[in-house]
């Protein structure tokens, strides 16, 4: 039984004590604070198990009384409708009649459980944090070790645990380059972080990696800065993919540069954004020029920019957005209107909203201007086999005309003998003989033109050559006001060559040296002999070449003459001719003052003696 000396105590654990209850022997409730009445109800007289969990069954701790052992046992029970935790503490009370009745005191700690729970759970968030967060952390001293790093860090750097990362010596082992360090030291010591600080760490095989490192101070309690932590993030892979989209930029920057069509792309506002190689050739602007400084207006006719833009709107066009292949003309930079085909689209950003339109134009110029030409060649191809049968023709004629022509001479020949030198008839006579003599000149030269064998390389009188074509020509430059002058090295040595190409050769340098005099002029041909060639000067006194054109025009197709007057395959076939003769043609012109074509052939060596 409580004794009046216990009442005492008990009435002064009352006042500094929330809860508490004595139990005698048989665990029957002898006393119980105010507070404790007030949570689990009356008690007095009850067993203790029945007051506190409504039990036939003792309580764990008073079952195995070790539990105490001097130490609180924390007790969670649902009190009133709530979870509460108790620390309860135990002691025994000797009364004055012997027995001994138990103390125990509850305290609730209910709140307090609650704080610490939400204290490890707040760390157990950061930990969490710290280990997945998927960029490198750490906690290093100022001297350079680290004291804390997570697995994403050592997974970075390829160290396989932490405590052989704890080891390094940040300074040496893990910059790459020292002065790094130190500018991270210097910035962080001024303004107490660095954000992203881009560097170089080396990983535990030494191979770089690149790291974009953000930082702070930590200060010890008088502000004084102990060491820094802060997150690393790995680099490559944005380094690679920057690398990766900078290569992908390019090869379509390049695509779009080495397209053979014109690539014109524009903001909204027309505003030229794209202008590749193939649009600066056809419409004469440089890139620089058009690049945010042209609207795409500025090269239309008026009014077709509006009218283009309208038809990509439209269905009827190719569907909404697009324009295939669409007849369109095009202002040159020179002013010229340029005509072609036109694709385009509008481009749509992922909202699907209009951002920019691009188009292709196919310059049809060099087409029309290539089927003009094949046409010409052809019509060119018509009218050499037209000559070619009229060269037959001509050869049969000569033939059929030798023999009465001989005959003619010979009976003039045989005429004039019997007529005396005095007699008036005689110079009638030989007369008649002297014209006879030249048409058998004249046929000879048609003879030798036409030969249909001529194609045989032999050793040829270059002389000989240039004064039947210039007695073919003479007349046709006459009736162009073209005096012709010519200077032939009588003792010229022969070359090894086809009469027909080499005719043919001069027939067109004669040819386009008229073409270059419209209004009269010389032409003078010399020969003469240098070392072991022959040299042929073909000068006119015409309209002269370009400087641009000079390295032009012994190309193919190459021609500045309009309409079907010249195909510019004339030097190309000559050029090809004289190389294959060993030879080569060489030109000097002057605008505006003339050209001269020297043409150089090797000489003939006859070893025959
Ligand atoms: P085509 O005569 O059909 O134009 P060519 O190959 O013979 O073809 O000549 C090519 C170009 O070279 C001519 O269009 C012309 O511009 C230039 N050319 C050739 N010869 C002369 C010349 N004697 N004077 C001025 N230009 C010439």
């Amino acid at each position: 039984m409580i004794d009046e000396k216990s009442k005492n105590l008990l009435s002064f654990f009352e006042s500094i004590m929330d809860s508490f209850y004595v139990i005698g022997e048989n665990y029957v409730v002898e006393y119980m604070s105010d507070s404790m009445t007030a949570q689990f109800g009356p008690g007095v007289g009850k067993k203790c198990h029945e007051l506190l969990h409504h039990s036939e069954e003792i309580c764990s701790w008073c079952r195995a009384p070790e539990v105490f052992a001097g130490k609180g046992v924390r007790w969670e029970q649902h009190v009133a409708g709530v979870d509460r935790t108790f620390d309860l503490v135990e002691f025994p009370l000797k009364n004055s009649d012997g027995s001994v009745s138990k103390i125990t005191f509850f305290r609730d700690i209910t709140e307090q459980v609650k704080a610490e729970e939400r204290m490890r759970a707040s760390e157990e968030d950061y930990r969490r944090l710290f280990e997945h967060v998927g960029c490198g952390v750490f906690i290093s001293t100022k001297e350079g070790k680290f004291l804390d790093a997570n697995q994403a860090l050592l997974d970075m750097l390829g160290y396989e645990s932490k405590e052989e990362f704890l080891k390094i010596n940040i300074a040496k082992d893990l910059y790459l380059r020292f002065e790094d360090r130190r500018r991270f030291q210097q910035m962080i010591e001024k303004d107490g972080r660095v954000i992203d600080f881009e560097v170089e760490f080396k990983r535990k095989d030494g191979t770089p990696i690149p790291i974009l490192l953000t930082g702070h101070a930590r200060y010890d309690q008088h502000g004084e800065i102990v060491g820094y932590e802060g997150i690393n993030v790995d680099l490559s892979q944005r380094r690679h993919m920057e690398r990766e989209l900078e290569e992908a930029h390019d090869f379509l920057n390049k695509l779009v540069m080495s397209s053979p069509n014109a690539i014109i792309a524009t903001d909204l506002k027309g505003e030229i954004i794209i202008w590749n190689r193939a649009a600066r050739e056809a419409l004469g602007y440089s890139a620089e020029e058009v690049l945010g400084k042209m609207n795409i207006s500025q090269i239309y006719p008026e009014g077709v920019a509006k009218q283009v833009m309208k038809m990509m709107r439209a269905p009827e066009y190719g569907g909404p957005g697009r324009l295939l292949s669409y007849p369109i003309v095009y202002v040159r930079r020179d002013g010229k209107i340029i005509e072609g085909n036109l694709s385009a689209a509008i481009i749509y950003d992922a909202r699907g909203e209009e951002m920019a339109t691009v188009g292709i134009f196919v310059d049809l110029k060099e087409r029309l201007e290539m089927e003009s030409k094949l046409r010409n060649t052809q019509e060119q191809l018509l009218q050499s086999e037209k000559l070619a049968a009229m060269g037959r023709l001509t050869s049969q004629i000569a033939h059929e005309l030798n023999n009465p022509l001989y005959g003619i001479m010979n009976t003039l020949e045989l005429l004039k003998s019997e007529v005396p030198p005095q007699s008036k008839r005689r110079k009638i006579l030989e007369m008649a003989l002297s014209e006879t003599v030249r048409l058998t000149d004249l046929l000879k030269k048609m003879l030798s033109f036409s030969k249909p064998d001529e194609e045989e390389k032999q050793p040829v009188d270059i002389n000989i050559i240039l004064d039947e074509i210039l007695l073919l020509v003479r007349k046709q430059l006459h009736e162009n006001s073209i005096k012709v002058s010519t200077s032939l090295d009588e003792g010229l040595a022969k070359v090894y060559a086809s009469k027909n190409q080499l005719r043919q050769v001069f027939l067109n340098m004669i040819s386009n040296a008229r073409d270059a005099m419209p209004d009269g002029g010389t032409l003078t041909i010399n020969t003469k002999s240098i070392r072991d060639n022959i040299h042929i000067e073909v000068a006119d006194t015409g309209v002269g070449i370009r400087e641009e054109h000079i390295n032009k025009i012994f190309d193919a197709f190459f021609t500045t003459k309009d309409g079907t007057k010249g195909v510019g395959l004339g030097l190309s076939v000559c050029y090809g001719f004289i190389k294959e003769h060993g030879g080569d043609i060489r030109v000097s012109s002057k605008k505006g003052e003339g050209t001269t074509f020297t043409i150089i052939l090797p000489k003939y060596q006859d070893k025959a003696p």
